[in-house]
């Protein structure tokens, strides 16, 4: 069964003016969508063929599992993001944000020095370890934390393609006017859920 690309909930141009509609054309349009065929390309006539995103992820390796976490990835991260969305976190995760982070400002601060010192091309990342714990996490190329049985609450894209049509080089600009798209109600639910 081949993969698809997913809809976004959003058009193009929804959330500018922190990331541009150019942005969402290339990054979703294009590079999102090219890791879709490139697996639908690699998987058919392998032990992959039936599997869910999730289980190729955790058994294949080089470029079907770069391909699938790729597409897992990028999935995800643009579902954390939202127009219109409340800038704080509310309920259980203001909780949960407090008990591991110290409050929404230091578990800010922290999640973008990650960010910022995430070396070259990945991800950061908020995951839910098991025991409930909350821990902030950097990831390399197409890494993924489901792949060692973490559960993502939120990611940040820090590959380049991610902000240099937006920022060029300054990640710092793009992690800054992030935070203005997070949408807390979406991270609630996959922490309760
Ligand atoms: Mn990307």
């Amino acid at each position: 069964m081949a993969f698809t690309l997913p809809e976004l909930s959003y058009g193009h141009d929804a959330l500018q003016p922190h990331i541009s509609a150019e942005t969402i054309d290339y990054h979703y349009g294009k590079h999102h969508r090219a890791y879709v065929e490139n697996l639908n390309k690699l998987v058919p006539g392998t032990e992959y063929e039936n599997m869910t995103l999730e289980e190729i992820i955790n058994k294949a390796e080089g470029p079907i599992f770069n391909n699938a976490a790729q597409v897992w990835n990028h999935n995800f991260y643009w579902s954390c993001l939202s127009p219109g969305v409340s800038s704080t976190p509310i309920g259980p995760m203001a909780l949960a944000i407090k008990k591991y982070f110290g409050g929404i400002d230091e578990f800010k601060q922290q999640f973008t020095q990650a960010a910022l010192s995430n070396f070259g091309s990945g991800w950061t990342w908020l995951v839910k370890k098991p025991g409930g714990i909350l821990a902030i996490e950097n990831t390399s190329n197409a890494d993924t934390p489901i792949a060692r049985g973490d559960k993502p609450l939120l990611t940040c894209d820090v590959w380049e393609h991610a902000y240099y049509i937006d920022y060029r080089n300054a990640r710092a600009q793009y992690v800054e006017n992030f935070w203005k798209l997070v949408d807390w109600e979406y991270i609630t639910q996959r922490l309760m859920g």
